[in-house]
Parts: structure tokens; sequence; C-alpha cells
């Protein structure tokens, strides 16, 4: 067992209860210190993935708004809720819609609030952040309300953010990061172009940032060495890192080419593995069933529990198949993806 690069909380069970329940789940098992990198996506994980980072050596405390929620964010203190969202939602949101949105949440304070939590915590992130071009909001009004508008089908909505809206968030964030001098863990869907314009285009702003780590890489090979020839130019670090539920689904033959051609090509330094799984889906053995567990990014069943066994062999998928690939045996690999993740929570 490695380390999960990449991971989440699920936000509808994201309280004192099932915190503590975490804690002594985690602690409780065979694995190394820094084992999970555990995304914050907005206000509603936040507190708990600090937590988490503070009473247990396990877990690395990763802090940031995600583009699924930055809908939730406004930039401007005096704007009414109706206001925000029309702004920032396309088409504007029905009144119904509105109801059951929450009020926006200043992004200024949100930000000292993800300072004051990647200084504190010395080895952290920053994430998840990032661009995503397909996403629409879901009916509930964000992954993980339990809210509901009434007659409407299906489970999103057609309500678009706003791109330059994201991309305000991002790059506020990207600053932040930079400023602290902190690794960040990037979403892109279907915005590799933008966000690789974003970050290389104003290197002077974010140089700092040490290490920008491609989460569930989804874009193409050339712009994958495009990433990989740009960062080794300005000698920092790229990486991408793969997972079982995103990047490794056998029957969807792109995304095996894909997982061929980055293995393969990318610089061995430079890949990481992850589950992007919540630990909310681990059944835990005193675990009282709980209302829904999706996982944040791959839409799973809500009722989709694993064993902690499940959850670990989704990594032990991700490496194999990365064995397989490069033709490296078991040592060879393990030692690669141990320094790169070493290396990516140092620099
Ligand atoms: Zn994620």
């Amino acid at each position: 067992m490695l380390y999960d690069a990449h991971c989440h909380l699920e936000i509808s069970d994201c309280n004192e209860t099932s915190g503590s329940r975490l804690l002594a789940f985690i602690d409780s098992q065979p694995i190394p210190d820094n084992f999970f990198g555990l995304m914050s996506t907005c206000q509603y994980d936040i507190d708990l993935v600090e937590f988490l980072g503070d009473h247990s050596a396990k877990v690395v405390p990763c802090f940031g708004v995600h583009p699924w929620y930055s809908h939730l964010f406004t930039f401007d203190e005096t704007v009414d809720k109706k206001m925000h969202y029309s702004a920032v939602l396309s088409p504007a949101p029905s009144d119904e819609f509105l109801s059951i949105l929450p009020p926006p949440t200043l992004f200024s304070s949100y930000l000292t609030k993800l300072e004051t939590y990647l200084v504190k915590h010395k080895v952290s992130f920053m994430g998840e952040i990032g661009l995503d071009k397909v996403f629409r909001v879901p009916w509930a009004g964000f992954f993980g309300s339990n809210a509901r508008v009434e007659g409407v089908q299906g489970r999103f909505s057609p309500y678009k953010v706003d791109f330059n809206h994201q991309r305000r968030i991002l790059q506020e964030q990207l600053r932040l990061a930079a400023s602290l001098e902190k690794p960040v863990s990037v979403h892109c869907v279907k915005a590799q172009g933008a966000l690789y314009e974003e970050i290389t285009a104003h290197q002077e702003v974010y140089n700092h940032i040490p290490s920008v780590c491609l989460h569930s890489y989804t874009g193409s090979f050339d712009q994958a060495m495009m990433w990989v020839k740009f960062f080794k130019k300005e000698r920092l670090n790229v990486y991408f890192s793969l997972s079982q539920v995103i990047n490794g689904v056998r029957e969807n033959e792109a995304k095996m080419l894909l997982f061929k051609q980055i293995v393969k090509h990318i610089p061995p330094e430079c890949l990481l593995i992850e589950t992007d799984m919540t630990l909310n889906q681990i059944s835990l053995p005193s675990a009282e069933a709980s209302s829904s567990a999706d996982s944040l990014e791959c839409n799973c069943q809500s009722d989709a529990r694993l064993s902690f066994a499940g959850y670990t062999q989704l990594l032990d998928q991700v490496f194999e198949r990365i064995c397989e690939t490069q033709n490296w045996d078991q040592s060879t690999c393990r030692g690669y993806l141990l320094d790169n993740w070493r290396a990516f929570q140092h620099q």
C-alpha cells in the first residue's frame, strides 16, 4: 500500500460524529503517515479536512475551492443573492432554484481561511482547485446538498457556472499557493488549454508554486507533453496522478490509450496514484447506514460502499497497470511512486 494522492470527504456526511468515526478508523489502519492527500472542496468539508489533518498523521490536509462549488462564492460584498447567482450562472436561475441555493460566501474572507489553514499545516497542499467547462450545477444546488426543486427531472440542472468566474477563483487561489509556496492539486475537464495558458502565461506570478498535480488527468497526450516541457524549462514539477475510477476504465479504449501513453512517455518522476474516492465510502466496522455516498467525481451509485481492502485495491490496480505498461518490477515502480509522493509533499 503506497498512498492516495487525492481523495475526498462526503459533504452530506461532514459532521462531528462521522469525523470521530473516520479518525478512529484511519488511525487503526496499518498505513504509513501522510497516506491520504485529503482534498477539501468548499465551506462544507474544509473544517473536517482540517480536523482530520490536525488529529491524524496519516492525513495530508488540502485546502481549496473546487470549480464545482465556485458558484457559491462572490467577490462583491454588497451583492444580493439573486444578483450574484444571476451573474455567475447561465441561464439566469429560476426563483425556485434560487430559493434552494445558499447565500453566497465572500471569497476574500474564505481565502483568508485557506491561508490560515495552509500556514498552520506545514505539510499541506492547495486543493482541489481547477476549471471545468462541462459541469452543470446539480438540482440540489451543489453536490452534497439535500435540497430539491420540486418537479424537476434528472440530477443536473441546465445551469453552468460562468467560466470567467471559475477562472478568477482559480487565479486567486494560485496566487495564494505561490505566495505560500504550496503544491497544488488541480481538476481540469475540457479546459486544458485555458489551464495551461493561465499557468504558463503568468509564470512571474506563479513561479513559487513548487509543484502542480494534474489529478485524474484527462487531457490529450500532446497537452501532457507540453506541460512536461514547460515545467522542465522552468525547473518546476508537474505530476500526473492516475486513478482507477477515471483513468483506468478498461472498457474505454481512448482512456486505455491515454493511460498507456502517459505512463510510457511521461518521465517516471512525474507519476502519482490516487483513488479520487470519498473516505466516507469505506464501510467502517461500526458505520451506521448513511443516506448517500457518491464519489465526488465518479458519480458512483449512492449505495456504493467499499471495504477498506476494496478501497486500497483501487490503488493496487493502478499500481499494477503502471508496472505492466512500463515493464517494471514492483519494487522499481514502488520506488518511483513513493519518491514522487515524498517529493510532491516536501518541495
Ligand atoms: Zn477530486
